[in-house]
């Protein structure tokens, strides 16, 4: 390989400047399994966000590192606002994909094995779900549409769909202020009006489990969290929108690539100066597709609620269901960081990565301010899931960003081909797990073993010190896009 490589520590492994790189490579993983990221080709597209002009501090990449478009799924970087750029691959596809975790007052003893089928079971009925899927129900107008674009979560909210204690608990209150619906075009637009209000396919999911175990229980107890307490992951994006919007600025970027004279190693880095109109663009366009995700998850949310509901026959009151907290894994966001010594205003993208802020910043809700915001790690349908807390760590080295799930080993092709002659379903019915997919492709390409080890992933970002461990998650029923 090309690529020389340092090993900093236990945890940390440098690739250093060379060529065309304006900056070092800094990979978050363990040596085991550093031992197979070094083969993967992620390792030069690390080198290769290194290249972009602006770029400041490392080009970053986390334990959940696997390829992406362009950049690595699991990167982070952050651009300068006047030398920078802004890269629809360095947010990918689904802009602001997310996921959002609910707890409740049930514990698990309230839940027993044949009621969570039928619950998931209930939940397929109340959620669309699928390639393509939509909602007959809610074909929105154009200028409703827009709303959505414009308010987020806060749109949900003012159709009935949520409380404002929901608001409080999400990245950003739900709403990103900067989004420009004129921005998004008429295509991108047709694909979302059906579409809101649907968990989409595969990776996408909600998922019912239970706190397993918990490792900090102060920080616990401000989260809300304890011990075989029913949970609830809803994990989905901004859908066929969020996508067009993509594609749409791949296109036009790929021009202004050449007319601002960037020098690409590899052309699906497609940028724009930050600053610039088409920068502007992309970055206003990515706000409005990042609102449609964050009402497409409080719909969500609403329906999950209601599913509960009929189902238990109990209140709303009683089963608590309530927002624990709600974070973005693909976006771009102007943010001001202290970096060597001083505050700077910079484009970070977190694309398959997590914000962790630390206590006392103002971007974490108030509820939760003492401690530091809570970090949502999803592991896969088998094995368990996390909940972190941000640290100072993190706002000192990775410019408050932490891994954002276990992160693919098997591209959908191999996993197929693995789950040949095998019921995965069956396989998870023997450990007390019931899935169930919109396809039984869905639950052969989302085995476990197509993921790392979350545990491992997550070990290495609370070892390394960019956040640290609260809590322990088992599904206990699962449906699958
Ligand atoms: P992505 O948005 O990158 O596709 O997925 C985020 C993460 O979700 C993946 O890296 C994986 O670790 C996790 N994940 C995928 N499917 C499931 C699931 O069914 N349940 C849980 N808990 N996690 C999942
Ligand atoms: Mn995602
Ligand atoms: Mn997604």
């Amino acid at each position: 390989n090309v690529i020389d490589i340092e090993r900093v520590d236990a945890y940390r492994w440098r690739l250093k400047r060379h060529g065309a790189m304006r900056t070092d490579g800094l990979v978050f993983a363990s040596a085991g399994m550093f031992e197979s990221i070094r083969k993967e080709e992620s390792l030069q597209q690390v080198a290769n966000v290194a290249c972009l002009p602006g770029i400041v501090g490392p080009s970053m990449a986390m334990p959940d590192i696997h390829w992406g478009y362009g950049f690595p799924i699991g990167g982070v970087a952050a651009f300068d606002m006047d030398e920078g750029i802004v890269s629809p691959g360095g947010v990918g596809y689904d802009i602001n994909c997310g996921v959002r975790l609910m707890t409740s007052r049930l514990s698990r003893s309230e839940l027993g094995d044949e009621r969570i089928k039928d619950l998931v079971n209930t939940l397929f009925q109340n959620i669309p779900s699928g390639v393509g899927s939509s909602r007959k129900d809610l074909k929105l107008s154009p200028a409703e549409l827009k709303k959505v674009l414009r308010d987020g979560a806060g749109w949900a909210l003012s159709q009935g769909f949520g409380t404002p204690a929901d608001l409080e608990r999400i990245e950003e209150g739900g709403t990103i202020p900067w989004a420009d619906p004129e921005k998004v075009s008429e295509k991108a637009l047709e694909r979302g009006r059906s579409q809101l209000g649907t968990l989409g396919s595969g990776n996408h999911f909600v998922e019912v489990g239970m706190v397993e175990e918990i490792f900090d229980t102060e920080v616990a107890r401000v989260f809300g969290l304890f011990e075989g307490q029913v949970t609830v992951f809803v994990h989905t994006g901004s859908r066929g929108l969020g996508h067009q919007v993509c594609d749409d600025f791949i296109r036009l970027l790929l021009k202004s690539t050449k007319k601002y004279g960037i020098e690409l190693p590899d052309k699906q880095l497609c940028c724009a100066p930050v600053e610039s109109a088409e920068g502007r663009d992309y970055i206003a366009a990515m706000g409005a597709a990042a609102n449609f995700a964050f009402a497409n998850r409080q719909l969500i949310t609403h329906w999950v609620r209601e599913s509960f509901e009929s189902f238990f026959g109990l209140s709303a009151e009683r089963l608590g269901l309530s927002v624990l907290y709600d974070v973005c894994h693909n976006m771009a966001k102007i943010e001001t960081h202290r970096f060597e010594g001083r505050e700077r205003k910079l484009c970070v993208h977190r694309k398959g990565a997590t914000r962790a802020f630390a206590a006392g910043l103002p971007q974490v809700p108030e509820i939760y301010r003492q401690v530091g915001q809570p970090v949502l790690i999803p592991g896969d349908m088998g094995r368990c899931s996390y909940v972190l807390v941000g640290t100072p760590g993190a706002m000192e080295e990775t410019f408050g960003s932490t891994c954002h799930g276990a992160g693919r080993v098997l591209s959908r092709h191999q996993a197929l081909k693995a789950a040949q002659g095998r019921s995965i379903a069956r396989e998870l019915e023997s450990h007390g797990i019931y899935v169930r997919g919109a396809t039984r492709a869905t639950l052969d390409e989302e085995m476990p073993e197509a993921y790392k080890d979350v545990s491992d992933v997550v070990e290495v970002v609370h070892q390394a010190g960019i956040s640290r461990k609260v809590a322990r998650l088992k599904p206990l029923g699962v449906m699958k896009g």
